[in-house]
């Protein structure tokens, strides 16, 4: 794009109404304003306005991470399946790994994340301590199979991620590295004008200690994040622990755990009656065994689940609830914390069949396979794992007692110390100084770069659509020629001035488009200033708006390219 892109040459078209399939705001206006297109589900085309953006966030993040000593490299996306045999993720990534094969059979993975592949690739580079630490980075294409790809780009099944890679000879290394990530990402996401929150995180498929995500608050999120009002505790409620935790409770040591009993299949009506809720109630969780297997209805990001909604589960499977029997000896299963009245919540845990079981209410019906009578274990396999009752609003901070506050919000951001996981499997030492090998730490750190995009959009849309922070945005200034050829001539020259300014400018000069579909879709578009040649044109007289504000002014030509310039 030049400096001045015309709306008449641009291709973009706008709609009116939200797509039918659109559930979060950032899809719904993404789409209707001309930035991306879907092709299937989780897959997304960047068309011109959207490629603007993203293009805008990519370079804000490899600035930021040039300037820790980051270097960047590009690796593949269609990766072999031996490393990623080697550290086991080949099987534990389960069903969100694209697995293919060549025309000789032989197995291939699209890459979710990169650790193994950036291993080896150091493994061969870096061959003494001298050649540490090291850091690497890519701005790349992933895959994922996600269970439920429905938030527009929020979460495609193909997207765009910053990953980079840290490389030690020592913890100490390690942490420095880690540190100067954090530091970066703060950077990085104060400059895209993201509010954001850091949160403790567990380290989940990719193992390792230490970790954190990046939060942006947001009614879109799939987490949820528990902070401390009094003290700076802030952590996803995956990850919350309380004090008394270390040692797995035995539930069924602790009186009543709740759970249900019935002899039979129940109907919804004797699942209300067992709950002592009306038949329409929404639930927060609920355990049910399914031709014997347990799982859980509530999810991340869903875990609210309407009762009647069951029904269609229910009534066909041979489902049982879930008793104090079933818990019993698989501590594995259960985790309390015990306060002043004894055992006061219960958490349901890393089971595999657990996490796998939620896919049996979500997941699968959403992809339109319309489970009935899925069995875990055979319908589905085991991917990750999660805790299936969450940490409610009051309970007490793990670190000052005062009462926890819940919010919703979309990862944008995760940082991982892996320790030796990777380079234990694959065998990366380096020769150290005493001449001994020495085995390597490493670092992973992921930015949601596509994600990043929504995020944004979310955070900062407006009833009249999108309304990006200036460093972003895909232009600076939206000049609007509302009127006949004089109006075109003079927001044409106006744009001119703009470009020659240095700015980035876009201008409606579209013949035929009436100026309340231009302004209107000007608004939709979200550049943050406007500046419109109307009414007072043979004055030489242009109108500057604020998109986000919404303040206008009149002001001659001269004065309006000196004020945005
Ligand atoms: P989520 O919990 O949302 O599934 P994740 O924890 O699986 O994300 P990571 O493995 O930590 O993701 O990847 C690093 C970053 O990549 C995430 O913080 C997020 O911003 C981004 N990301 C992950 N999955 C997707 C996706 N399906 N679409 C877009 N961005 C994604
Ligand atoms: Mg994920
Ligand atoms: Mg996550
Ligand atoms: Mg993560």
């Amino acid at each position: 794009m030049a400096q001045v892109q015309r709306m008449s040459r641009l291709m973009v078209k706008t709609l009116r109404d939200d797509p039918a399939d659109a559930e979060t705001l950032s899809h719904k206006l993404l789409v209707r304003a001309g930035y991306v297109r879907r092709n299937a589900a989780g897959i997304w085309s960047w068309l011109p306005l959207g490629m603007k953006v993203l293009e805008n966030v990519s370079r804000v993040v490899r600035e930021e991470m040039d300037a820790i000593g980051a270097q960047e490299v590009l690796l593949p996306a269609l990766l072999p399946k031996e490393p990623y045999e080697a550290t086991g993720r080949w099987d534990e990534y389960g069903p969100e790994l694209f697995r293919l094969k060549d025309r000789k059979g032989a197995e291939y993975l699209l890459g979710p994340t990169h650790e193994e592949i950036f291993t080896l690739l150091v493994k061969d580079q870096c061959t003494s301590y001298k050649d540490l630490p090291v850091m690497l980075y890519q701005i790349q294409t992933k895959y994922r199979d996600e269970a439920r790809p429905r938030s527009g780009i929020l979460r495609g099944r193909e997207f765009q991620m910053k990953d980079s890679y840290s490389f030690d000879t020592t913890d100490e290394g390690l942490a420095e590295s880690y540190a100067l990530h954090r530091q970066a990402y703060i950077r990085i996401f104060d400059r895209l004008g993201l509010r954001h929150k850091i949160v403790s995180a567990v380290s989940g498929a990719m193992g390792g200690s230490a970790s954190e995500e990046f939060l942006a608050p947001a009614a879109a999120g799939e987490d949820t994040f528990a902070y401390c009002p009094s003290c700076d505790y802030a952590a996803n409620t995956e990850a919350v622990t309380f004090p008394g935790t270390g040692e797995p409770a035995d539930a069924s040591a602790h009186g009543p755990v709740e759970v249900l009993d019935t002899p039979d299949t129940p109907t919804i009506e004797t699942l209300a009656a067992f709950l002592d809720v009306p038949a329409s109630a929404t639930l927060k969780n609920l355990l049910v065994k399914v031709d014997g297997e347990i799982v859980a209805v509530g999810v991340p990001g869903d875990r609210e689940v309407d009762l009647g909604k069951l029904e269609d589960h229910l009534a066909p499977a041979a489902v049982e609830l879930v008793t104090a029997e079933d818990f019993a000896g698989r501590p594995d299963l259960v985790r309390g914390y015990v306060g002043p009245q004894g055992l006061e919540k219960v958490r349901y845990l890393a089971d595999p069949r657990i996490a796998a079981g939620t896919a049996w209410v979500t997941g699968a019906n959403q992809e339109g396979k319309h489970a009935r009578n899925v069995v875990v274990g055979r319908d589905f396999e085991v991917d990750e794992y999660l805790d299936v009752v969450v940490v409610e609003e009051g309970d007490p901070c793990p670190t000052c007692g005062a009462g926890l506050k819940l919010d919703r919000a979309i990862e944008i951001g995760h940082i991982f110390q892996l320790g030796r996981k990777y380079a234990d499997a694959l065998q990366l030492d380096v020769l150290g100084q005493n001449g001994k090998p020495v085995r390597v730490t490493m670092g992973s750190y992921g930015v949601g770069v596509s994600r990043a995009v929504a995020a944004l959009a979310e955070q900062t849309a407006d009833e009249q659509g999108l309304c990006w922070p200036a460093e972003v945005a895909p232009a600076d200034v939206h000049v609007v020629a509302a009127g006949k050829a004089a109006q075109t001539e003079l927001a044409l020259s106006v744009a001119e001035q703009l470009g020659q300014a240095g700015l980035r400018v876009l201008v409606d000069d579209r013949a035929g488009v009436s100026p309340g579909v231009k302004f209107t879709d000007a608004e939709l578009i979200g550049v943050p200033k406007i500046l419109v040649a109307g009414r007072r044109t043979a004055e030489g007289v242009v109108e500057l708006k604020d998109r986000r504000t919404g303040e206008r002014e009149e002001l001659p030509v001269a004065e309006a390219v000196a004020r945005l310039a």
